[in-house]
């Protein structure tokens, strides 16, 4: 069964995702911003990844991020890609860009992750996603946290599968797999300074 990009925005939102619509891309991979003054074609840099702003519903990008079945029915235009705002949903997901997947890889292996939901990004990056642990505040989106590597949660949106951007498809590895508990070192690198001092680590 045909399933719309405002079908599976829907599923996400009955699990209590925060999503938005994003702005997709024609067959050539050119972004449908076409008129929208800061990104016009061919050179939109982001696109298929920035927020689509839909009248008054979706004014402010992942700010405006909704579970609102109604209005996600009421604000999806066409085949709007599908922008998820991590904080709002408990979340906190890390973004490696290709050339930081064995940047990522080392980090896990000497630090410790377990298994977690995983995308693949159009770029042919990773979205690892993580459960906020109870009693964590704010987490703010450092970028730059290692080579290629970032953290996306309460300042930040990201695309989520089954998108396609400029770049390419977003997918999941395997859509039903469990999310982890975001780990520790994870964390102390989204909190940034006032963290580790807090909590003595690093
Ligand atoms: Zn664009």
């Amino acid at each position: 069964m045909y399933r719309s990009l405002c079908d599976f925005s829907l599923g996400y939102a009955r699990k209590g995702w925060h999503v938005y619509p994003v702005w997709s891309v024609d067959e050539a991979g050119v972004c449908w911003c076409k008129g929208d003054k800061r990104h016009v074609p061919p050179l939109c840099p982001h696109a298929g990844k920035h927020p689509l702003p839909s009248r008054d519903l979706f004014p402010s990008g992942y700010r405006s991020a909704t579970v609102d079945p109604h209005a996600i029915r009421r604000g999806w235009k066409g085949t709007a890609n599908i922008g998820l705002h991590p904080g709002p949903s408990g979340l906190i997901v890390v973004d490696v860009e290709a050339y930081g997947l064995a940047e990522w890889d080392r980090l896990a292996a000497v630090r410790g992750q377990s298994p977690t939901l995983t995308a693949i990004t159009g770029g042919g990056g990773r979205h690892l996603f993580f459960r906020k642990p109870e009693g964590v505040g704010r987490v703010p989106s450092p970028v730059g946290c290692w080579p290629g590597i970032d953290i996306r949660a309460d300042d930040s949106g990201l695309v989520l599968p089954p998108s396609v951007s400029g770049k390419g498809a977003y997918l999941w590895v395997d859509s039903e797999a469990p999310i982890a508990v975001c780990p520790q070192w994870v964390l102390v690198q989204g909190h940034g300074r006032s963290f580790s001092v807090r909590f003595g680590c690093e």
